[in-house]
C-alpha cells in the first residue's frame, strides 16, 4: 500500500518537474551546460542552510519570541544534502556557502564538510558563521576543505554585542577572527548589519580595521524580512548614506569585481590591506546578476531569498525521487527564479520566512 503510494506521489512529482520544463520550452539539458535562468542568468551558487538552530538571537534576525526550531528529522540529513549538492554539481553548481542559522552547532558538521569537499568538481566551499565557535573550530575546518569564510559582527563593543545578541560573546568571536586570520583563511569577510541608532556610530571604526588587516568590512543594508522584533523603519541605513559617514577616513577607491564574487560593491581606502564593501538590497537592487540558489535547511529549494515561492526537495528525496527526477526539479526551481525581489523599507515584499531556515 505504501509503496503504491510512493509510486503515485513520484509519478506526480517527475511529471510536475518535467511539465514546468516543457511549458517553459525545455527539457533537462545535458551534463556540463550552464544553468541558465528564464532572464539568461547564470546560476552557479549554491547556498546551504545547514541548521535553523543557533547560539545566538539576534534582534534583527530571530523571533524573539514564540521560535519553533525544526525537530531533527524535519532537518534535511547530511546524506540528503550531499545528494543534492552532488547532483547540482553535476548540473553546474561551482560554489557553496554553508550557512543557518548558525551552521557550526550542527552535530558532526566537520565531518560532513570533508565529505562535501570530495565531490568532484566542486572546488570552491565556503562558510558563514558567527565567529562563537570559530576558534575552536577554524584549523579543522580549512583542514576540511574552507578557505573562505564570512564572519557576522555588528557590533565592537562587547555590551553592545550582547545588547544585540543576546549572548555575552564578543570575545569568543573576536578570538575566532584572530585565529582565523592566523590560519590564513582568505578572504575574510566580516559582515555588519548595518542598523541606524544602533551601531551607526562604530561604521568608521570598522571601516578603519581594513587599513592594517587585510579584511573585507561588508556593510549590509538592514531589510525588513525574517520575523525580526527590531525592524522599523527608521532603523534602515542606505549604503550612502554610510559612504558619507566614512568620508572623513579619506576617499573610497572601487576595486574591481572578480567573477565568484558577490554582490558587494568593493571599495578600497588610500593605503588599506583590507577593503570595504557595501550590500545593499533595498537602495541598489542587484538582482540582475544574482547567481543563487538556496537549499533551506528544511530541504526546501529557494531561487530568490526574498520571495517565498520553494520546491519541496525533502519529500521527493524520501520518496525514492530518482537523480534524474531531483535534477529535474532543480532546473525546475531555476526556471522559477523571480526577475527581481520587491522588498524595501516599506515592505517585507513576498518574503515571510525564518532567516534561520532559509539562510541569510
Ligand atoms: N549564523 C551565521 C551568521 O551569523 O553569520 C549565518 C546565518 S545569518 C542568518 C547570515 C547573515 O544574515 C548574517 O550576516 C546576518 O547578519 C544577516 N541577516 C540576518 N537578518 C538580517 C536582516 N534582517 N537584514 C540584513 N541582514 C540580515
Amino acid at each position: 500500500m505504501t509503496s503504491k503510494i510512493i509510486k503515485h506521489e513520484r509519478q506526480a512529482m517527475k511529471q510536475e518537474a518535467g511539465e514546468e520544463l516543457s511549458e517553459a520550452g525545455l527539457s533537462v539539458p545535458p551534463m556540463g551546460t550552464p544553468l541558465t535562468d528564464m532572464f539568461a542568468r547564470s546560476i552557479s551558487y549554491l547556498r546551504i542552510s545547514l541548521t535553523d538552530h543557533c547560539n545566538l538571537r539576534c534582534q534583527y534576525c530571530t523571533p524573539q519570541e514564540g521560535r519553533i526550531k525544526l525537530a531533527n528529522e524535519e532537518l534535511l540529513r547530511y546524506e540528503e544534502i550531499l545528494r543534492v549538492v552532488r547532483l547540482a554539481v553535476s548540473l553546474g553548481i561551482k560554489k557553496i556557502r554553508l550557512t543557518g542559522g548558525e551552521p557550526l552547532v550542527r552535530r558532526e558538521v566537520l565531518s560532513f564538510i570533508k565529505e562535501l569537499a570530495q565531490i568532484p568538481g566542486l572546488n570552491d566551499i565556503r562558510l558563514t558563521t558567527n565567529g562563537v565557535l570559530l576558534a575552536d573550530h577554524a584549523e579543522a575546518l580549512r583542514d576540511a576543505g574552507i578557505s573562505k569564510l564570512n564572519i557576522s559582527l555588528d557590533t565592537l563593543i562587547p555590551e553592545r554585542f550582547q545588547q544585540i545578541t543576546g549572548v555575552d560573546a564578543f570575545a569568543k568571536v573576536w578570538a575566532g577572527i584572530s585565529k582565523a586570520r592566523e590560519l590564513g583563511f582568505n578572504p575574510i569577510k566580516l559582515n555588519i548589519v548595518a542598523l541606524k541608532g544602533i551601531n551607526d556610530d562604530e561604521f568608521i571604526d570598522f571601516a578603519r580595521l581594513t587599513l592594517m588587516e587585510p579584511l573585507q568590512i561588508r556593510f549590509i543594508e538592514f531589510m525588513p524580512i525574517g520575523a525580526s522584533a527590531l525592524w522599523d523603519k527608521s532603523k534602515y541605513i542606505s549604503s550612502q548614506e554610510i559612504m558619507e559617514l566614512l568620508k572623513p577616513l579619506g576617499p573610497l577607491a572601487p576595486v574591481e569585481a572578480k567573477r565568484m564574487d558577490g554582490p558587494a560593491r568593493v571599495y578600497r581606502l588610500a593605503g588599506a590591506a583590507g577593503s570595504v564593501g557595501f550590500i545593499s538590497p533595498i537602495s541598489h537592487h542587484f538582482c540582475d546578476r544574482c547567481n543563487r540558489l538556496r537549499l533551506t535547511s528544511e530541504g526546501r529549494l529557494r531561487s530568490c531569498l526574498l520571495s517565498d515561492q520553494e520546491t519541496d526537495l525533502r519529500g521527493s528525496l524520501r520518496s525514492g525521487a530518482s537523480d534524474e527526477e531531483i535534477r529535474a526539479l532543480i532546473i525546475a526551481a531555476i526556471l522559477s527564479k523571480p526577475k527581481g525581489h520587491t522588498i524595501s523599507p516599506d515592505s517585507a515584499g513576498d518574503c515571510h520566512g525564518q532567516m534561520s531556515r532559509i539562510g541569510g
